[in-house]
């Protein structure tokens, strides 16, 4: 194994990483260093948490260490794109810790916060922007950035960039870069209209893969829970209360269910938080904050808005509904386990996700634990309308004939209350009467 002092690092930067930490390089950093500092274009198949930000940050930083600072005044020389203010966030800070004492200036640039400030660093003179694709265009159309000096090009979480439907951004901006310099493109899949951009945008790159075996960390130890629809609240509950978890990452589909699951934790008095769209940047960096320094042990998450989220000590990542894209299990697991820490990965799965499951499996290339779980009855069925919550009374236990099923009542409850026919059929009607 190589060390990061013989790969050529200057001084500053050694000594960035061993405070950091650092000892030796991960797998991923190991194969791209030596690459990226040639020149040469790299195309990366790696995963969240196998270390890929420094993998191409300290090339760059070395890079640009190597010449003037002054020579970049007002002229950014790099670029790194990236699909959301959280990863544009992480990577910034990532340069500030690895490159102190350097003398380079980097800046994020995304939306959801004002612009004046991004303004006022620009005018200042920047050498690394790391921006996300729709504040990065609104900045160029007013004329506060000019991409003509760009020498290394970086494209971050491309499959996720796809995902998000940023391809005709990424193209506008590929546009505006010069024909001669590096690119550097990392992403967690390849399918096929990945492989394409890549396809498109470098040039006669080095191509390595630091996912080999398996799409997942290997340090990751996954198992999969059956259970109906109706009991994934309770099962939520006692894995929290049962299993030895430190902070712990649940992943919902809706920003609905997301404010649902963390409805019922609270009721529980499991503090937790919620991040997803809804919320603004002050917010989301708020709850953030709170989950990493333990306020709330619980972070529930959508999957976009979770991408970039980089804390340590994430025992735990929940799939509390498995996501509707295969790709986005490796992201969303990818939270724990980071640098070879261990992590555990729980998805809950109810029939209607038995298929998602098979292409997830298919994906990643491993066959997982499955346990069953069936559920005590409790009163979970308000969190499961499809609106917002709302206050349902339970139905008194012995009195009725309607069992113990309280999502049968909450939908009934719906039905009546949309104004629909009242069911004609015994109490125990389970959805719409056919013609
Ligand atoms: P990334 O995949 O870039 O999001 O990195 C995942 C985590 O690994 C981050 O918390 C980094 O600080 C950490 N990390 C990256 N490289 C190393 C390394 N060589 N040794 C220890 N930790 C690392």
């Amino acid at each position: 194994m190589i060390n990061f002092s013989e790969m050529g690092f200057s001084e500053t930067i050694l000594e960035n990483l061993k405070n950091e930490g650092y000892e030796t390089p991960t797998a991923i950093q190991e194969q791209a260093i030596p690459v990226l500092l040639t020149g040469s274009d790299l195309l990366g198949v790696a995963q969240t948490g196998s270390g890929k930000t420094a993998a191409f940050s300290l090339p760059i930083l070395q890079h640009l260490a190597k010449k003037s600072a002054t020579e970049a005044l007002g002229v950014p020389r790099v670029l790194i794109l990236v699909p959301t203010r959280e990863l544009a966030s992480q990577i910034l800070k990532s340069l500030e810790v690895y490159g102190k004492g350097l003398g380079i200036k980097s800046w994020a640039f995304f939306g959801g916060i004002k612009q004046a400030e991004q303004v006022r660093a620009l005018k200042n003179g920047l050498d690394i922007l790391v921006a996300t694709p729709g504040r990065l265009l609104d900045l160029m159309e007013q004329g506060h950035i000019r991409l003509g000096k760009i020498e290394i090009f970086v494209l971050d979480e491309a499959d996720r960039m796809l995902d998000m439907g940023f391809i005709d951004d990424i193209n506008l901006i590929v546009e505006k870069l010069p024909e001669q310099k590096q690119t550097i493109f990392f992403s967690a899949t390849m399918p096929d209209n990945v492989a394409g951009l890549s396809y498109d945008i470098l040039n006669n790159p080095k191509r390595i893969d630091a996912t080999p075996k398996s799409a997942t960390v290997e340090s990751i130890s996954q198992r999969v829970i059956f259970c109906r629809r109706v009991d994934k609240f309770q099962l939520l509950k006692k894995i929290l209360k049962e299993e030895d978890t430190e902070l712990v990452i649940v992943f919902t589909k809706t920003k609905n269910m997301a404010d649902k699951v963390r409805e019922y934790l609270i009721h529980s008095r499991i503090p937790a938080t919620v991040f997803h769209g809804d919320k603004d940047q002050q917010d989301r960096e708020k709850a953030l904050h709170n989950f990493k320094v333990g306020s709330f042990k619980v972070l529930i998450a959508t999957d976009i808005a979770a991408r970039g989220i980089d804390v340590q000590g994430v025992s735990h990542v929940i799939n509390f509904e498995l996501p509707l894209e295969a790709e986005s299990y490796v992201h969303r697991i990818g939270r724990t386990g980071r640098a070879g820490k261990e992590g555990i990965a729980i998805s809950f799965c109810d029939d209607s996700e038995k298929p998602i499951l098979e292409r997830i499996l298919r994906l990643i290339k491993l066959k997982l634990p499955t346990e069953t779980y069936t559920g005590t009855p409790e009163a979970p069925g308000k969190w499961l309308m499809d609106g917002p919550i709302r206050k349902v009374t339970p139905p008194t236990p012995g009195k009725s004939q309607e069992k113990s099923s309280y999502l049968d009542h909450s939908k009934r409850q719906r039905v009546v209350k949309e104004g629909e026919a009242k069911p004609k059929t015994h109490p125990g009607f389970k959805g719409k009467k056919k013609k």
